[in-house]
């Protein structure tokens, strides 16, 4: 250190001056954990030991093994570890009373950052759940909340697992159910029919995350003869008769422990009990859905982001170039810094998201375009500076960048969340 040194000229600072600067020489996960209010710090630490202890050693193998992997072990210790069950509160689910109280969807934020910071497609396999059940609760009928979540809490926690998928997307309508005006004129192919004691549904389901594995899903249907508007969200059994997994495990890209699988209905009677919140509310539940989950795509984002930063700060400096460490050459330190900032800023724009009681659709939908964004360029940046073997299947780099590719895209694409921050100012500043 010399003389010149920021943290040494502090030390020359009298007692009160030394106090009002921040020269802790510690890293920016810590910096940022200690802003949190204890209760989250905690869990940042809880989220991150178990993505270290349980999918880092695994993360390279599970993505050669496309197909072949399977997923039900490391969902036994998710969901043992509690990160299955957080939306209901203890003693039978996982979430604290101060997550309840404060912001609904800050721990899920944290911890899709820990988990896809060391596996894009471990975290999607884990973090997906939570998206399968979120209609269970924003449908908004308590009753059947406690019922449904207390079991699948339940299970997870203690018992057999009961993993959860959420199905929008049909083979004609991909943004078309996550945009208002494109709804209007969505070629909708799963309807529902109502018969006696309940509906009987037929149609189609396609690049459903987690599909091939959930026991329930969360699926709309419009009501037959009536289009998106009728959307109603149904509680699917995957043992119904006539349901079937179709076209299981598509050859994704990135993200490959969660298989985007189709899901096939043929003349599955579902019980009105299994409906989830009124008839015909189901439009409004998917759009309250994505409003909440897009937020925790940003934070996938930045998870794969900071992976692939930390990655890149770890390969620089164990490898030298002309004798000296790649990290004390001046450019790298340029890249590196760049990319730092990047992940801060993606941080930020996700954390804020989060800070609302209550996540509403422009803040989270921005969220995700920067943050998802930001991913692909940093896992770029990641690859620019470590070459060759970034190139290879070694260091997680490409992988990292194929993971981050998914997040532009899924969740609705980045084009369709533009307009829906659009759309959700409209009124209040842009007209
Ligand atoms: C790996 C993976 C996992 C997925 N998991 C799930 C899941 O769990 N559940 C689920 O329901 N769905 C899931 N999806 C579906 C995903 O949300 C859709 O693929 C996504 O919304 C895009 O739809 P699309 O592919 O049909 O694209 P399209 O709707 O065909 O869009 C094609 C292009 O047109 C652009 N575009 C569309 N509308 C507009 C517009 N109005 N203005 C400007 N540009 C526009 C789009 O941005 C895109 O570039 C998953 C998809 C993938 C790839």
């Amino acid at each position: 250190m010399t003389k010149t040194d920021f943290r040494y000229a502090v030390s020359t600072l009298k007692p009160l001056g030394r106090w009002l600067v921040n020269a802790d020489n510690i890293s920016t996960w810590e910096h940022d954990t200690r802003t949190l209010p204890l209760p989250y710090r905690r869990l940042r630490n809880k989220y991150r030991t178990f993505a270290r202890e349980h999918l880092g050693p695994i993360a390279l193998e599970v993505d050669r093994d496309i197909g072949h992997f399977d997923p039900l072990p490391v969902l036994r210790k998710a969901g043992r570890a509690g990160l299955l069950s957080e939306f209901m509160v203890k003693p039978i689910g996982s979430a604290s009373f101060y997550g309840l109280f404060h912001n609904i969807t800050f721990p899920a934020v944290l911890k899709a950052e820990e988990l896809t910071s060391v596996c894009g497609g471990l975290g999607l396999l884990i973090l997906d759940h939570d998206l399968g059940v979120a209609p269970i609760m924003l449908s908004g009928d308590v009753f059947q909340y406690l019922k449904w979540m207390s079991k699948i809490a339940y299970a997870n926690k203690y018992g057999e697992m009961c993993p959860t998928a959420f199905a929008i997307t049909e083979p004609s309508a991909g943004s078309d159910v996550e945009d208002s005006a494109g709804a209007s004129s969505a070629r909708l192919m799963t309807y529902a029919e109502p018969v006696d004691g309940g509906y009987v549904i037929n149609g189609r389901k396609v690049f459903i995350s987690n599909g091939g594995i959930a026991k329930y899903v969360t699926l709309f249907a419009a009501i037959k003869g009536e289009g998106a508007e009728s959307w109603t969200c149904f509680l699917i059994d995957r043992d119904m008769k006539g349901f079937s997994v179709g076209r299981h495990v598509e050859k994704k890209m990135g993200q490959r422990a969660s298989d985007a699988s189709e899901l096939v209905l043929e003349d599955v009677f579902v019980p009105a009990s299994r409906v989830l919140g009124r008839v015909r509310s189901g439009w409004a539940v998917n759009r309250n859905v994505l409003a909440y989950s897009r937020v925790g795509v940003a934070a996938i984002s930045l998870g794969i982001a900071r992976g692939a930063l930390e990655k890149t700060i770890d390969f620089c400096k164990t490898h030298s170039l002309a004798g000296k460490r790649l990290m004390d050459y001046q450019d790298i330190q340029l890249t590196v810094a760049d990319m730092m900032v990047d992940v801060a800023a993606a941080r930020g724009i996700t954390w804020q998201a989060a800070r609302s009681f209550i996540p509403y659709q422009g803040a989270t939908a921005g969220a995700k375009v920067f943050a998802s964004d930001t991913a692909y360029r940093v896992s770029n940046s990641a690859m620019e500076i470590i070459g060759d073997y970034g190139y290879v299947n070694e260091y997680g780099i490409e992988k990292a960048l194929r993971d981050a590719r998914l997040t532009q895209i899924y969740e609705g694409t980045n084009q369709v969340n533009r307009l829906a921050l659009i759309e959700w100012q409209l009124d209040s500043e842009l007209s």
